[in-house]
């Protein structure tokens, strides 16, 4: 069994679903399960349109007839057989049809919850499963809310394990092939039965769990590049493919900002060692990137790949003699864990200069306000450092299992980093390492990634 994930650039259009279709008829030799983003550009639209009706912008409408025309347009094209088109149309319209009332409910109320978020981005997927399970053969739709179930963790949903793998499991029980297309993304609260979403990019994750729960044999993200890319190639135009990874590699180049595989995608078919392959749909024979357990020996690459979180919160604290640094360290990190605030990189270069962390710029309210609140008793004495912050910072990182082997590599990028005038407000390498993270000015963001890439792959 093969679980097949493939992306929204892969399902925009007609000519790219044509692809779709090819990679996954000849596939089907073998059981394959197919998982389905909403068509590119759909997921941002059906938000675009609920803000503007929360707004009382009538364009909401004009975003709404192109969603409309979006699926039109794949609907009634050589893709769907003639005689099947209308009946598949109206099967879409259903869904459009709810999608409007939302929106008009919205409107209305001028009200966008979270629940109603859920909702609407929900058509996206909804819509491109229904109407990809009429383009490929004998393809069978399942509905993946009813058997991926999440729960809540601080402000994400999180798979509900091992509910969610029991429901797979008992789903696909007698799926013998050969097509099973399933919506990723998509999901419902194992407590309510609330739609929930597993986040932006989440379809990754739902092949992944899919992936992981009936032992396929490889997970294939299929994707718009030829592979697991040495930067961002829509910054480094000479970026190269990385033909192999590890997973514990790429679980850090992801969470350090690649934006290839979504980050909680890994786990757990690294937990049962399946690999991934990331494939281009557009290139299908072009070799990709192979993800493994296996690691690289000494004389391999020091380096894989150079990442970057554009916004990120410097988060300053000074120590003191009332509030030594192991002390306040140790505090802030227990208060962040409990927070879930995930720390991109802590540094202080001595004992007595100040502790600095980076966090998600979209994680620092929430860190600052814990910080604050933990805190509140010696900051009104007085006796509390003071926590500043600083939200003009980029962090770049660089990844590689061989780095912890060349301790004098920090100096070498820091040097680079300083020749080209880009000040380091913070450096550290982080758990896991192999991966060295700096933080820069906002605003050299794309020049200390280029610098970076041409010292470590030229
Ligand atoms: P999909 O719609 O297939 O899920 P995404 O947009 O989520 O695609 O991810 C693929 C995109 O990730 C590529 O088009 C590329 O621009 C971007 N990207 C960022 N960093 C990397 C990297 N290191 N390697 C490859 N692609 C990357
Ligand atoms: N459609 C969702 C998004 O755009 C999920 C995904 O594409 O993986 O984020
Ligand atoms: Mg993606």
């Amino acid at each position: 069994m093969r679980v097949m994930k493939f992306g929204g650039t892969s399902v925009g259009t007609v000519a790219s679903l044509r692809n779709v279709k090819k990679i996954v008829e000849e596939a089907a030799t073998e059981p394959v399960i197919v998982v389905v983003s909403a068509l590119g550009g759909v997921t941002d639209l059906l938000l675009r349109a609920a803000r503007e009706a929360c707004a009382c912008n009538r364009e909401w409408q004009q975003t709404y007839d192109l969603i409309v025309s979006r699926h039109h347009d794949v609907v009634f094209s050589e893709l769907v057989a003639l005689e099947r088109q209308q009946e598949v149309w109206s099967g879409v319209e259903i869904l459009l049809k709810r999608l409007k009332d939302y929106y008009t409910g919205i409107e209305l109320l001028e009200d966008f919850s979270d629940r109603t978020q859920c909702n609407v981005v929900s058509m996206g997927e909804r819509m491109s499963s229904f109407i990809i399970s009429h383009i490929i053969k004998d393809a069978r739709l399942f509905y993946s809310p009813d058997f991926i179930k999440t729960e809540k963790w601080f402000d994400k949903n999180i798979a509900a394990t091992p509910l969610t793998d029991r429901l797979i499991c008992d789903t696909f029980r007698d799926f013998a092939g050969p097509v099973a297309i399933a919506p990723g993304f998509i999901s419902t609260d194992a407590a309510t039965g609330d739609i929930t979403n597993l986040g932006r990019g989440g379809s990754d994750y739902t092949a992944a769990l899919l992936a992981a729960s009936l032992g396929a044999q490889v997970l294939d993200i299929w994707t718009d590049v030829d592979g697991f890319m040495t930067a961002d190639p829509r910054i480094i135009k000479d970026a190269e493919v990385i033909p192999h990874l590890s997973f514990l590699e790429s679980m850090d180049l992801c969470n350090f900002g690649a934006k290839v595989i979504y980050p909680p995608t890994i786990y757990p078919v690294f937990h049962k060692n399946i690999p991934i392959r990331i494939l281009n749909t557009f290139n299908p024979s072009a070799p990709g990137t192979l993800i493994t357990d296996e690691h690289h020996d000494v004389t391999d690459h020091t380096f894989r790949g150079v990442t970057s979180i554009a916004a990120t919160s410097l988060i300053t604290a000074a120590p003191d003699s009332r509030f030594p640094l192991p002390e306040l360290h140790s505090r802030v990190l227990n208060v962040l864990s409990k927070q879930g605030v995930e720390i991109l990189l802590t540094s202080a270069a001595s004992p007595t200069s100040p502790l600095k962390l980076a966090v998600r710029a979209t994680d620092a309210p929430r860190a600052l306000r814990a910080l604050r609140e933990d805190f509140a008793p010696e900051l009104s004495e007085g006796t509390s450092p003071v926590f500043t912050e600083r939200e003009d910072v980029s962090t770049i990182s660089v990844v590689g299992e061989n780095i912890k082997l060349h301790p004098d590599i920090s100096l070498k990028l820091l040097g680079a980093l300083n020749g080209a005038g880009i000040d380091v407000p913070a450096s550290a390498t982080g758990a896991s390492g192999f991966t060295f993270s700096m933080l820069v000015n906002a605003d050299r963001h794309q020049d200390a990634l280029r610098t970076l890439h041409a010292l470590i792959f030229h």
